[in-house]
């Protein structure tokens, strides 16, 4: 399962921080998931509960935002928002989007103890 390789790497991500700044337990973590990244936020909370078990993070919530994708109008140069993969520029309707963002899961906050 995809999500389950990322509650490691967000895992991997907290223990990082907790040694750089000294948190022992972390009460929440929120994450931006763009919109293409194809990750399933009820899957993705079920695997965090697992992953966290035993850890620091143990019984922390998970917040998910799902900000928009961003892509590079390679007709008229500028940056637009799209919902999906092959959506057509609304600013010019062409169909030259390049994806800038959107297809990753980002930490936004951390709020530890
Ligand atoms: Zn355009």
């Amino acid at each position: 399962m995809h999500e389950m390789s990322l509650c490691e790497s967000i895992l991997d991500i907290l223990k990082e921080r907790a040694a750089e700044d000294n948190f022992t337990r972390v009460r929440r973590v929120a994450v931006a998931i763009g919109p293409l990244s194809c990750v399933e936020p009820e899957a993705l909370k079920f695997g965090f509960d697992v992953t966290m078990k035993g850890t620091l993070a143990e019984g922390a919530v998970l917040e998910i935002s799902r900000p928009p994708a961003e892509a590079l109008c390679l007709a008229c140069s500028k940056i637009v928002p799209v919902s999906q993969r092959f959506d057509t520029c609304p600013e010019c309707g062409s169909e030259a989007l390049q994806v800038t963002s959107g297809e990753e899961l980002k930490i936004r906050e951390l709020e530890v103890v």
